[in-house]
């Protein structure tokens, strides 16, 4: 027997496993030519300086350059000729709107359409764009989290043009829409979003590393950045199963749904041959992402079934937080147009490896040096050492900062799940570094200048050794892969700006105390005196080192003695924000007002409890509409069956009324199971103080949401395959 919920399963199944391959006709902007190289087209739809260089007179365009690291106002007359340019440049190629495109604290971009069209004072139709237009727009803020820092009569916010991220033309199949990068900030100036704290971490980094090098002798470093590659992983299922999962649409990961006998045990699917349905969507998202000037470089299987991980090269961390959103929206928008949905939860399926982004993260300065790059000799090194050491000083003071940046209700069930690293930031330096820290941080009776001999000759070798000792290991949520570090404990639906943000926010307050503490030692500090900044600063922070198994409990013992912090819960890990260090050093280093650090923790808190209560209320939706009527339609079947055998022959067999039994006790237990979740979910929507509601629900939630799926993933195994309607995991997984 099966139902009409069911049957809708059954039709799923068909439609999504008889789908053939979608071939894509390549376009280019309105470059003339077909199948140009991707070298050819990369950026064709993007306008940032080498656009404005062809448009505009090369003194506009230096100004304009300068105006986007700088805090300088721009001209109106200027910013008039770049947006008469950037018009005729999108309206060349069919572009009829324009919006500020902005990251209020959702995760997600936001964007608010104009058209260029317009009545001139006549009344006659033109098409006009202003340099007014451009630098400002004002959408209603009242509709975006602000976590307070907005009253809600003011209700006025502004997006401001971040000139230092290239404009580029978002193309849909009716139309081009001009996008800006831009800021999102209140009427006092309080960031709203999560690029002006980002860009103001970058020049506070900036500030910091400058001076840090001209402290270490060199002199002409004009200005340093960030630098980013985050490593986004995801998940694809078919769009007609994900259809049929209620949890899957709101909540973004199953809440029900029995493990199969085969999930990723054979260890098959990372860097498997990629299957070509799924081939041609990367091809097609690559195509998209090169026309917008993402430099998409990797693509591959991960270990989860249907999981896949696509790396772009690195950029300047602005632009590679704009690129990453970008990354997502079109991995969102394409994947439906090869009829799959793409899952960035960080652990859509219980039991499965879950998603995160890697974020490889460096410092740079205006030639191209990576300071994080061990050198060819030892001056070079000192400038290595000294950066890494600012590293390792800013993981350590600012553990719980940085575990901050990366909570939410998504993460908690990957963090320490094995699988990723665990909740305790720690950094991994590998065999040789480690070496390093600890012949330069053990005393042996050495003087320190006998101790930096010795250490010259050691460090001449590091970075040919370092170089092949890169990433390996997996369980460290901040790990040292050669020449940057790998922030690996970020989600996979997460905005990679905060997690930037603070990393950048704490290692510019690390160097600046370590170079005050060098220029009292002396103004005009020898190798020696940066050496000794060097070996204190480690001596001091490298409890924050760990090299060993992240998965291991003896860490989790090991952590704890050092002093190591372990937030386990996004509750938990938002606490940083209402304490004076993280908010001391924030407005030290200019990243934030004290408000605004308020304001971010109740936007965090918030999001975490109304993620919790979307999850609760879709699982006892599901509880009451699918799985109990399947239950119980089962249970009937049985029921007449042994009723019928008994009435023809006396007798029902034994194993039949087991049957019988089990299918019944299940589902009076998940019936009993669904009214607790009910009762949970009126009490909590009873509580009003939100620290006291989100604790209460990082302290129970999952463990009767987990109680919950215990008892419907054991009825998914009794009861009879045709009644139940909820695409099963093989399905999900291996369906494509
Ligand atoms: P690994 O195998 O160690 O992870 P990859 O070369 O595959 O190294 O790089 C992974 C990611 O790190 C890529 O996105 C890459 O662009 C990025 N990356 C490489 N160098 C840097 C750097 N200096 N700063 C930031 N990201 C970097
Ligand atoms: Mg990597």
């Amino acid at each position: 027997m099966t139902t009409t919920r069911a049957v809708a399963r059954f039709d799923a199944l068909k439609t999504a496993g008889s789908r053939s391959t979608r071939k894509f006709t390549k376009s280019y902007g309105n470059l003339p030519s077909s199948n140009l190289k991707t070298s050819e087209y990369f950026g064709c739809n993007t306008f940032g300086f080498e656009q404005m260089e062809k448009k505009l007179t090369a003194s506009d365009v230096a100004v304009l350059r300068e105006y986007a690291t700088s805090d300088k106002p721009l001209t109106l007359e200027l910013a008039n000729k770049v947006a008469d340019s950037v018009r005729e440049w999108a309206q060349a190629r069919g572009a009829t709107h324009y919006c500020h495109w902005f990251q209020p604290q959702t995760g997600a971009t936001a964007e608010k359409h104009d058209a260029f069209f317009s009545l001139d004072r006549k009344g006659n139709p033109v098409e006009r764009f202003t340099g007014k237009e451009l630098i400002q727009s004002e959408p209603d803020a009242s509709s975006f989290p602000s976590g307070g820092v907005r009253a809600t009569f003011e209700a006025r916010g502004y997006t401001a043009w971040d000139a230092s991220s290239p404009m580029f033309l978002m193309e849909s199949e009716n139309g081009l829409t001009l996008c800006i990068p831009s800021l999102f900030i209140s009427y006092n100036g309080d960031a709203l979003d999560e690029k002006t704290p980002l860009l103001r971490s970058i020049s506070a980094l900036n500030k910091s590393s400058v001076e840090a090098l001209k402290l270490l002798g060199h002199q002409d470093t004009k200005h340093v950045i960030a630098t980013a590659g985050p490593e986004q992983e995801y998940f694809v299922v078919d769009e007609a199963l994900y259809n049929l999962r209620p949890d899957l649409m709101l909540a973004g990961r199953t809440l029900l749904g029995r493990n199969p006998p085969r999930g990723q045990q054979l260890e098959d699917h990372y860097f498997g041959s990629i299957k070509p349905r799924i081939l041609a969507f990367m091809t097609e998202v690559e195509h998209e992402l090169y026309k917008l000037g993402v430099p998409c470089k990797t693509r591959h299987n991960e270990v989860a079934p249907s999981q896949c991980e696509m790396a772009p090269i690195f950029e300047n961390a602005n632009v590679a937080a704009d690129h990453n959103q970008l990354v997502v929206e079109v991995l969102r928008t394409v994947a439906r147009r090869h009829n799959l949905v793409a899952l960035f939860h960080e652990k859509p399926y219980a039991g499965i490896n879950g998603s995160g982004k890697h974020v490889n993260w460096s410092v740079a300065d205006n030639v191209g040096h990576n300071l994080l790059e061990p050198g060819d000799n030892p001056f070079d090194n000192i400038r290595f050492l000294y950066f890494l050491a600012a590293t390792i000083k800013a993981v350590n003071t600012h553990a719980r900062l940085l575990r901050m940046s990366i909570a939410s209700a998504g993460n908690d069930f990957r963090l320490g799940a094995n699988e990723a690293p665990p909740a305790i930031i720690s950094c991994f330096l590998g065999d040789t570094l480690t070496e390093v820290v600890t012949k330069l941080t053990s005393a042996g009776g050495q003087s320190l200048s006998e101790r930096a001999k010795q250490i010259n000759l050691d460090l001449a070798r590091v970075p040919v050794i370092a170089r092949d000792n890169t990433d390996r290991n997996r369980t460290s949520p901040f790990a040292f892969t050669g020449n940057k570090f790998e922030f690996r404990a970020v989600g996979a639906s997460a905005s990679i700006s905060p997690s930037l943000t603070y990393l950048n926010a704490a290692v510019a307050d690390s160097l600046n105390e370590m170079n005050d503490t060098l220029r009292k030692s002396n103004p005009k500090p020898s190798n020696e005196d940066i050496l000794k900044v060097i070996v204190d600063t480690l001596n001091e922070h490298k409890r924050v080192c760990f090299d060993g198994n992240g998965y291991g409990a003896e860490w989790h013992a090991e952590a704890e003695r050092r002093g190591l912090p372990n937030l386990r819960t996004t509750p938990d890990a938002l606490k940083p924000l209402k304490e004076p260090l993280a908010k001391t050093m924030l407005e030290k280093v200019g990243v934030h007002k004290g408000h605004e650090v308020d304001a971010r923790y109740n936007v965090k808190l918030e999001r975490y409890i109304k993620v919790r209560m979307i999850e609760l209320e879709t699982l006892h939706e599901m509880i009451s509409n699918e799985v109990i009527p399947a239950a119980v339609s089962h249970v009937s079947v049985v029921a007449k069956s042994v009723t019928n055998l008994k009435m023809a022959i006396g007798k029902a067999p034994e194993a039949l009324d087991a049957q019988l039994k089990t299918a019944a006790d299940l589902t009076g237990q998940l019936n009993e199971m669904k009214d607790k979740l009910g009762r949970f979910i009126d009490e909590c929507s009873k509580i009003h103080d939100e620290p006291k509601l989100a604790d209460k629900i990082a302290l129970e939630s999952i463990t009767l949401m987990d109680s919950v799926r215990k008892v419907s993933d054991e009825l998914e195994l009794h009861i009879d395959d045709g009644l139940w309607s909820l695409p099963k995991y093989r399905e999900l997984l291996y369906v494509l």
